[in-house]
């Protein structure tokens, strides 16, 4: 299988975005357990869009786009408040 570097990089760009805005609404998480749920969130509504008719849901494929952003944000929250609070 061949990668694009490129669209890949793309897309880490917009699960960044995604960081932001949700750093700017919601504090830090306040323990790691706390930041597993709130990823197991963004996944169960992932799992939601993948089960999705394809026929009779077009958007399909723009929701799973969506919640993957939504899980590498929060997946990047969890890493990047970790690193965070071992400085402290
Ligand atoms: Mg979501």
């Amino acid at each position: 299988m061949t990668t694009d570097g490129n669209l890949a990089v793309n897309i880490s760009q917009e699960i960044y975005e995604e960081f932001c805005e949700a750093s700017s609404k919601f504090p830090e998480f306040a323990s790691d357990h706390e930041g597993y749920a709130v990823i197991l969130e963004e996944m169960d509504e992932l799992w939601e869009a993948v089960k999705l008719n394809n026929k009779r849901h077009p958007e399909r494929d723009e929701k799973m786009r969506k919640e993957c952003i939504q899980v590498g944000a929060m997946a990047l929250r969890f890493i990047h408040d970790m690193e965070i609070r071992k400085r402290k």
